[in-house]
Parts: C-alpha cells; sequence; structure tokens
C-alpha cells in the first residue's frame, strides 16, 4: 500500500509515523510518501489522520506499477537529456564493453560526435566471471570518462560493480549503470536510491520480471525515482545465443510498469551478427532506449569481443533505424 501523508507531516513526523508502521519512506516535492507491504489492505488505524491519499496496491511492485502511477516516469539526464514521460524519445547509448585507453575511447566518442549522439558508454569496473580476466581500468577509466565528457559534452554510463567504488561511480557518472549481476546487490539498490542521479537497472539473467520491477523498487523507496529497468537477456536453456531477448517481457513492462525501458541487444546475442536485426526489432516496438556496445576493433576487445560492433556496422545500423523509429512515432535521441 502507498501513503501520501498530508503535506502538513513534517519530516521527523513522517519518519516517526514509518518505523511504527514498518514503512519505506522519501519525500516527493515536499510531501511523505509511504510505501507498506501490499499485503496490507487498509489504512492503519495510526496513520489516519495524516493520510491525504492512498492506493492499496496488488503486489510489491508498487511504486513502479501503472495501477499507481499511469504515465510512463520522466527521467531526465543532464544536461538536458529526457526519455519517458511526454517525449517519444528512444535515447541511443552506446560505446565499448569496457574502456581500455585514452585513444580507444577518442575514436569512440568522435564517432558518435560524427553521428550526433550524447549518451557513451563504457565500463570502468567490469563484473567479470572469471577472476583472471581483465577487470577493467578502475579509477583511472572513471577520470578519462570525465575528461571525455568534459570535452564532448556526452553523458557517460558506467556501471558499478561493488561497494567499494560505488560512491565514486555515483560522483562522476551521468547515469549509475546497476549490471545483471548486481541486480540482487541490496546494498547498492538501496545506496542508489539515496543518489540523485538516473541509474539504469539491468535485469539478472536469472530473474522473473517481478523480481526484476522489485529490484527497482528498492531504489524508488529510497526516493530515487529516476530509474530505467534493461532487459538484456535471461537465461534459457538455448546455447547458440548468449542469453535469450524476452521481447515478452519488454511488452509487459511496457503495459504494466511505470519505468522507461531500454533494450541491450549486446549482451543478450553475445554475437555482433544478430545485434543490429534484433535492434531494430527493438525500435519497432516503441522502447525508450537502446544499448549497443560498439568498439574501434572489436577481435582485440578486452571484455565482450564477440558481440561488438565496429564503428562502421554501428553507422549502418544507425541509419537504419532511423525509418523505423519513425514509423513508431519515436526520435532516437
Ligand atoms: C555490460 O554492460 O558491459 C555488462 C557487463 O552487462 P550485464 O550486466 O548486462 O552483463
Ligand atoms: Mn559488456
Amino acid at each position: 500500500m502507498i501513503i501520501h501523508l498530508k503535506e502538513t507531516v513534517n519530516a521527523d513526523q513522517a519518519a516517526q509515523l514509518a518505523e511504527k508502521t514498518q514503512a519505506q519512506h522519501f519525500r516527493r516535492n515536499g510531501q511523505a510518501i509511504l510505501i507498506i507491504s501490499s499485503s496490507t489492505k487498509e489504512v492503519p488505524d495510526i496513520l489516519q489522520e495524516y493520510t491525504d491519499e492512498y492506493f492499496v496496491m496488488v503486489s510489491d511492485i508498487q511504486l513502479a506499477s501503472r495501477t499507481y502511477q499511469p504515465a510512463t516516469r520522466e527521467v531526465t539526464i543532464n544536461p538536458g537529456t529526457t526519455v519517458g514521460g511526454n517525449t517519444n524519445n528512444t535515447l541511443m547509448i552506446t560505446g565499448p564493453c569496457s574502456i581500455e585507453s585514452w585513444e580507444q575511447i577518442v575514436t569512440c566518442a568522435d564517432m558518435l560526435k560524427e553521428l550526433g549522439i550524447t549518451t557513451l558508454r563504457a565500463g570502468c569496473f567490469k563484473p567479470r566471471t572469471s577472476p583472471y580476466s581483465f577487470q577493467g581500468l578502475g579509477m583511472e577509466g572513471l577520470k578519462m570518462l570525465a575528461q571525455i565528457r568534459e570535452e564532448y559534452g556526452f553523458k557517460i554510463i558506467t556501471e558499478v560493480r561493488d561497494a567499494t567504488h560505488i560512491e565514486a561511480v555515483i560522483e562522476y557518472a551521468d547515469i549509475v549503470q546497476v549490471g545483471a549481476k548486481a541486480m540482487y546487490d541490496q546494498g547498492i539498490l538501496r545506496t542508489c536510491g539515496e543518489a540523485q542521479k538516473p541509474v539504469l537497472l539491468k535485469r539478472h539473467f536469472g530473474a522473473t520480471l517481478q523480481e526484476f520491477v522489485q529490484a527497482a523498487e528498492f531504489v524508488l523507496s529510497g526516493g530515487n525515482e529516476q530509474v530505467m529497468l534493461c532487459e538484456r537477456g535471461i537465461r534459457t536453456f538455448e546455447t547458440k545465443t548468449r542469453f535469450t531477448l524476452d521481447l515478452c517481457g519488454v511488452s509487459y513492462l511496457k503495459e504494466h510498469i511505470n519505468l522507461p525501458v531500454i533494450l541491450d541487444t549486446s549482451h543478450a546475442m553475445g554475437y555482433a551478427y544478430g545485434v543490429p536485426d534484433l535492434t531494430r526489432a527493438c525500435v519497432a516496438m516503441g522502447v525508450d532506449g537502446l544499448l549497443i556496445e560498439t568498439h574501434p576493433n572489436p577481435s582485440e576487445a578486452k571484455s565482450d569481443a564477440a558481440q561488438q560492433l565496429n564503428l562502421n556496422e554501428f553507422r549502418e545500423l544507425y541509419q537504419s533505424v532511423q525509418s523505423i523509429a519513425q514509423a513508431v512515432g519515436r526520435t532516437v535521441i
């Protein structure tokens, strides 16, 4: 149950009421919002006199539900890029899996600039499956990305792997990416809930849609309502492709969930050859954003070599999605 308290209830009172009712709470525009387990179907007696409005919810998908807030939430990425809300924007996020060198990232950045794309991705703290693989450039990479932002005016998205560097990622990035493996890390989710930065939350490859959106609830209920969901493929019995992109799940999210949905075709497919077709299919579905890995020389990439598009392949794909986006009333930004 979500309860909007009267605006006369101050922060201390709201905190006390939340504690007494075992609720999560945060403030939105001077109003306290309490969220109690969805098994509660009536406003607790103690809250009656303070309640302005309440919403009975069928499951613990609460703040993210269109039952609560029907319109897709607007997420604003500094400086001035918006997805969701009344926009029909499809945000193009592209760049290498990992930042590997200054030269590599500048080559990618030059291509983005040439195409008019303004959101650059690159991982610095990589959540690798093996401890013996390249783990990312860490802080050195983060500083290079900050330098790129300075020089190109791009928005930067990079991922947080664990608690050791979460504050640094929040400080440096314009969008904080919580990777698939970190989706279940409640320390990361709660810290993101307190951050003033948009969060791109990836679906764990073993998570149901319910679990995925409930992970987003950890961020939302902390007071950070700038959350985007990212479908990046789930694990199925199929082994010919890296994962299985759950487009049925995307339809579910579009219908029932009020958060913008970003599609990562690179990690789902795992092989560059399939990424353009899959991406075009996603654009035709009318999604809020795309995440595509690009690398100046994919075969030499230090992570995810098989799935990254080279820059010419990406240019071609980028041209081809424009008319598809237009046909479904969207603009790729
Ligand atoms: C990535 O974006 O490079 C990445 C590691 O993705 P995921 O968390 O989806 O595996
Ligand atoms: Mn990757």
